[in-house]
């Protein structure tokens, strides 16, 4: 069933979406050839909490029941999605998708961003480029009256045009008290087809495209997710209110892009 948000609510979601956004800065701040995902994770896990926040993603079961080990995601290069921090350092030329997600006054935040650990390849920047791109054109869909399906176009044809794999086996979702709430946003679809986008809708819209083809394979852990080819992926995230009839973007980029600009 899908719960639309009254105002109040929108701006407990903007709360614990703005934390995950201060977090990923704090990520960004850290990012370079060294560094390894569980110090990343070790200094999510103390933000989120030093800010009276829980990270969700922390004991987060999985199909098989097996609890996520962490408080984000790192997904290393031809890892899409639920990579388990550990300690392997990243190297020069790496790119590094860290997934948060927080927990605040009865509301979830999630929001992920693709890193670019020292310098990476032109073609690999590129994926980034698009793939954040087209999350922004999804949310640019995001308007009442508009269908799911209107997301899922947008997305789908700006990728696949420039000849990226668009993942379908994981999609955004509905957030609000739970993490994953309905409906499902997938990153592909039609236009005019869906369920209809109404005012207090919010949702997780999240694109994760690949350089190579769209397979995937599961990794040992139950958790990993890779590209069969692979391949490079990257992974876009925003938590959105449809607010006023247009989409509010609850989480924010801004900072994470000036720390990205200042490392340049
Ligand atoms: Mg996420
Ligand atoms: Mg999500």
């Amino acid at each position: 069933m899908i719960y639309l948000k009254t105002d109040d609510e929108i701006e407990l979601l903007r709360k614990a979406n703005l934390l995950v956004s201060a977090t990923l800065c704090e990520i960004a701040k850290i990012v370079e050839p060294g560094v390894t995902t569980r110090q990343l994770d070790t200094l999510a896990e103390q933000f989120i909490r030093d800010h009276g926040a829980v990270p969700t993603f922390k004991g987060f079961p999985n199909p098989y029941g097996d609890p996520f080990p962490a408080s984000i995601c790192t997904s290393v290069n031809e890892v899409v999605v639920h990579g388990i921090p550990d300690d392997t350092p990243l190297k020069d030329g790496d790119i590094v998708s860290v997934d948060c997600g927080t927990f605040i006054d009865g509301f979830c935040g999630d929001s992920c961003y693709t890193f670019c650990v020292g310098e990476v390849k032109q073609e690999v920047l590129d994926l980034l480029a698009a793939t954040k791109q087209s999350l922004y054109l999804g949310i640019e869909q995001a308007i009442a009256g508009h269908r799911l399906g209107d997301i899922g176009y947008a997305v789908q044809t700006h990728c696949e045009k420039l000849g990226y794999g668009v993942v379908r086996e994981f999609v955004g979702h509905g957030i609000g008290h739970e993490m994953h709430e309905d409906p499902q946003v997938p990153n592909y679809g039609k236009q005019g087809t869906g369920k209809q986008l109404k005012n207090g809708l919010c949702i997780a819209i999240e694109p994760m495209i690949t350089l190579g083809s769209h397979e995937l394979l599961m990794l040992p852990d139950h958790w990993g997710v890779v590209t069969r080819d692979g391949s490079p992926a990257a992974h876009f995230e925003h938590t959105i209110a449809i607010h006023h009839g247009k989409a509010d973007i609850l989480s924010s980029f801004e900072e994470i892009e000036k720390i990205e600009r200042q490392k340049n």
